[in-house]
């Protein structure tokens, strides 16, 4: 049985009260993950904004995924508890960016990765995510493919998908970047016998140490199935925390000592208080934006 503590106690009964969805990612503190009616990824947590019953949707997360939920449920009302948590990665990219590079390679298709803003969604033709960017890349029916925002993203599906030509941005997450190769080997070497985890948002010399790589959710569900006692988590360290208070009897390892995105970490028990007391930040989208991004999101959907 979960005990809370006064704050919280006070957000659920807000919660019950306003009749809100509260959906958080799970690398927003641990404290907010336990109030919230569900806690995933950014694309499921879009998904189950738009299937919501309730009109008022609470997005624990940094902005482009409000933005999603909005885009995917224009006709309710999608609050951020914190105005200023924004994702590096997804600013990193400009919408004018991507009309250039469409100009420099006019043969090719813009996927963009659904780490970005609306208006870069807006100008692309599919929006994909770490979980279903290799398949998206194999299926589109082109040669060539621009990708943004995340260039080792990018990378890691282009060695992935040699028949086509990857043009990439050169953006990148500064909190999966910041790993280094030596970083891993002196984890593994602490922990010989664990099995490696790894987000493609890492370097490609990280990234070819793991024994999966994968998303937030496909890590989650390796580090749940697997037999081995001991897994080396590469991605932020929330992650580390949800397995070890989950999965008590295995090991459950970080790799580095600052694995954390610091705008996940501004969506606080405080900031959701406010947010569900006061009904803000609410997310607005002008309405062309909100169409044009809208159709590259469906077709990831439904790809
Ligand atoms: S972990 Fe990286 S990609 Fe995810 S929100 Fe933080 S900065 Fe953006």
């Amino acid at each position: 049985m979960e005990s809370f503590n006064g704050l919280q106690r006070e957000i659920l009964r807000l919660i019950k009260e306003k009749n809100a969805l509260v959906l958080a990612h799970y690398y927003v503190p641990m404290e907010v993950q336990d109030v919230a009616g569900a806690v995933c990824d950014s694309f499921a947590m879009a998904q189950k904004a738009a299937k919501a019953r309730e009109d008022l949707i609470v997005i624990c997360g940094v902005r482009f995924m409000g933005e999603s939920a909005k885009i995917l449920s224009p006709e309710k009302t999608v609050l951020l508890p914190s105005l200023d948590a924004g994702c590096p990665m997804a600013d990193m990219v400009t919408p004018e960016d991507v009309l250039r590079l469409r100009a420099e390679h006019p043969r090719a298709q813009v996927m963009c990765y659904v780490n970005s803003s609306a208006a870069v969604k807006a100008v692309s033709d599919v929006c994909c995510t770490s979980s279903s960017a290799l398949r998206i890349a194999k299926e589109l029916d082109c040669e060539e493919i621009i990708f943004v925002p995340d260039r080792h993203l990018g990378s890691f599906v282009a060695r992935h998908v040699p028949e086509k030509k990857f043009w990439l941005h050169p953006g990148f997450c500064p909190t999966h970047h910041k790993i280094t190769e030596a970083d891993v080997l002196a984890a593994k070497r602490a922990h010989p016998e664990a099995e490696f985890a790894v987000h493609p948002e890492c370097a490609a010399d990280v990234v070819k140490h793991g024994d999966l790589v994968g998303s937030t959710a496909e890590i989650l569900n390796f580090a749940r199935k697997t037999d081995a006692p001991e897994i080396l988590i590469g991605t932020e360290s929330e992650i580390v925390e949800r397995l070890r208070r989950e999965l008590p009897d295995k090991k459950i390892y970080g790799v580095g000592s600052s694995f954390v995105c610091p705008n996940m970490k501004k969506v606080t028990l405080q900031a959701l208080y406010e947010c569900l007391r006061d009904e803000k930040y609410k997310v607005e989208l002008p309405e062309d934006q909100l169409r044009a991004a809208r159709k590259s999101l469906d077709k990831m959907v439904n790809s």
